[in-house]
């Protein structure tokens, strides 16, 4: 029977002993930094891989830099903790690993310095969390991302997501699946949780770094299967909201989202209104290689 357990003050606890005092600086300010990892369940093997688990602890550590957190862990710290978490948990089906760093000093005040910091890290079971068969349908959010000059949207920080939360529930109780957010220039940035991708005459665009996005590592994943795979290049450069309208594919990617086809966006079907072509098959090679069932990319697995 699986069980779950938590990191959690240096320690492992089973999950319901993992609690903080309800003056805990992040629970009061956001002030905190976190990262969503996928462990994806391979039926032959009986085991659950890790995805780009380097690269997620490595952009905690950039995010943490942002908000002067001090992560006392190296890289390679992390993936063994997170490893071993998740092979205690003994789950066989797919899980979501959440690593928050946060500010944990019991004192009001807002700032970021003269704190302490700590880290967590919980498993949870995940499934799908976006409809990968028939793809989703988006609208355009009335919020706008979080402008680099308000709080970094390329940290990761759990205060931000009060942005996508808006966001979100905006999109769902108007009947939709997803929201696209615009920068405060009106370019595209992001949908709530996931980069946005197009497809233009058989090109692949994204916004840049500079449009306000988390920098996605499901997005880096896809520009270069893209490339590999399909002899695809993804150009990187502002899109207006109108290009959504007139694209002949569209999809988001993320860690929860894997790769899902948007297939209307503001009540306008994206192409033929159905999964693309070049869509379709980078989500087919992306969730291959995602469970460790593609060699080229075992390196990007980590078996927990
Ligand atoms: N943008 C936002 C706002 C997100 O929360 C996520 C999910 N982490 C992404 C993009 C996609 O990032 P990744 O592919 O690294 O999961």
């Amino acid at each position: 029977m699986p069980t779950p357990y938590a990191y959690f003050k240096k320690q492992f606890v089973p999950l319901a002993e993992a609690k903080i005092g309800v003056m805990t600086h992040a629970f009061n300010y956001g002030t905190g930094c976190f990262e969503g990892i996928r462990g994806n369940w391979n039926e032959q093997d009986e085991r659950v891989y890790l995805f780009r688990l380097r690269d997620h602890f490595l952009r905690l550590g950039r995010s943490c830099r942002i908000l002067k957190i001090d992560l006392p862990y190296s890289p390679e710290e992390l993936c063994d903790i997170a490893t071993k978490l998740v092979g205690m948990c003994g789950y066989t089906e797919d899980v979501y690993l959440r690593p928050i760093a946060y500010k944990s000093s019991e004192v009001v005040g807002v700032r970021m310095h003269n704190l302490e910091d700590d880290l967590v890290m919980y498993v949870t079971p995940f499934g799908p969390y976006l409809d990968l068969e028939k793809g989703i349908r988006c609208m355009t959010s009335s919020w706008r991302r979080v402008d680099e000059l308000s709080i970094p949207a390329r940290a990761k920080v759990t205060g931000i997501y009060v942005n996508s939360a808006l966001a979100k529930t905006e999109a769902q109780e108007n009947g939709f699946d997803e929201a696209v957010m615009l920068a405060s220039d009106g370019h595209v940035s992001e949908g709530s949780g996931e980069n946005i991708f197009i497809v233009e005459d058989g090109t692949l665009i994204t916004p840049s770094h500079s449009d306000n996005i988390l920098v996605g590592i499901t997005r880096d994943t896809v520009i270069r299967l893209a490339r590999e795979e399909l002899g695809i290049e993804t150009v990187e450069r502002p899109i207006a909201r109108a290009e959504l309208y007139t694209a002949d594919e569209c999809f988001m990617t993320g860690t929860a989202a894997h790769v899902t086809a948007v297939v209307d966006v503001d009540r306008r079907p994206v192409g033929n209104g159905k999964t693309g072509a070049i869509t379709a098959h980078l989500q087919k090679l992306y969730l291959d290689v995602i469970c460790c069932k593609n060699n080229k990319y075992a390196d990007w697995c980590t078996p927990a």
